[in-house]
């Protein structure tokens, strides 16, 4: 494909793209949908790949659900085929992580969603419990003897309790500290924005001085997932497309992925060149190597 680097593509060079890789990982929110609404054209390019008998996989930060509700929601946005086994979310990734490399034996203090308990139950993973009273603080409650893992994520419902408790049992050198993921800030459809994980992670490292390992991406965490689960993944087959550029253009980078930039999301084709044209060798990795406005710009190298 020549020259490499921001190129936008499309018309028969992104038709010879899509056919020598075979091994495709969406980002979700910005690529395949904005919160409960489908990208035009999204639905009808997963199926398309799938069709053509490429893997296609959704690689995703947002820890607030359990997969099980990744598959009702790719089902409801219309669709209809994916399965399971192709859900790579950072609650998912995060509990595989705590049972295989940490291998806890004891309790996980979460700051999350109830999806992201759910994801670690299924795991077998226990987590303490959290008692509901509003007037417990932090010179009163108890505090879980066992805790072996502190695990941060999107929390809608964070109270400066469940900070003080983290921080608490972070003051164990031997309690794990991780985040789902290291997300700065989300946008919403009306043009607001939500705090990410990373600005609650950040509170809790300044307060404990350690720094939290980090399992979505742009960790390559969540491509060892997919490759212990789909064996023989070869990276040069793979293809990463994400609408941010210092997440999904990085996993790809770390993961020796090719990448694709989609602009219906965060990041402006204006920061990917002006990552391209910095001095720091190290902004590189934020460069995708190709550039689309929209994933439905695949749909005509679908069509005989
Ligand atoms: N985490 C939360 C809580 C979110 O709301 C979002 C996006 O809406 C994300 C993470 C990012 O998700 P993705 O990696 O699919 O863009
Ligand atoms: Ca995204």
């Amino acid at each position: 494909f020549g020259f490499k680097g921001c190129q936008k593509i499309r018309g028969p060079q992104l038709r010879n793209l899509l056919e020598a890789k075979d091994f495709f990982l969406f980002d979700c929110d910005g690529v395949i949908w904005h919160g409960e609404k489908a990208i035009t054209g999204a639905a009808k390019v997963v199926s398309s790949l799938i069709r053509q008998g490429k893997n296609v996989v959704f690689v995703t930060n947002n820890s607030t659900r359990p997969r099980e509700n990744y598959v009702h929601k790719f089902d409801r946005l219309g669709f209809t085929d994916v399965m399971l086994e192709q859900i790579f979310s950072s609650s998912y990734c995060s509990a595989l992580y705590l049972r295989d490399v940490v291998k806890v034996c004891g309790q996980v203090f979460v700051i999350g969603c109830e999806g992201l308990r759910t994801e670690l139950q299924e795991a077998g993973i226990p987590c303490v419990e959290e008692v509901d009273d509003p007037d417990a603080t932090i010179y009163d409650c108890a505090l879980a003897p066992d805790v072996k893992a502190v695990l941060v994520g999107h929390d809608d419902k964070l109270t400066f309790l469940k900070l003080a408790k983290a921080s608490c049992y972070l003051r164990d050198p031997d309690c794990v500290f991780l985040a789902t993921d290291n997300d700065p800030w989300h946008p919403l459809s009306s043009g607001r924005i939500l705090p990410g994980s990373g600005s609650l992670i950040a509170a809790l490292e300044v307060a404990s001085g350690r720094k939290a390992t980090v399992i979505g991406k742009p960790s390559r965490f969540m491509f060892e997932c997919i490759s212990s689960q789909f064996r023989g993944v070869d990276p040069a087959q793979c293809l990463m497309v994400g609408d941010r550029l210092e997440t999904d253009m990085l996993f790809g980078s770390n993961c020796g992925i090719d990448t694709m930039l989609t602009l219906t999301g965060v990041s402006q084709i204006e920061e990917a060149e002006k990552y391209q044209n910095s001095e720091l060798t190290t902004n590189q990795s934020l460069v995708p190597d190709y550039v689309v406005d929209t994933i439905a710009d695949f749909l005509p190298a679908f069509e005989e």
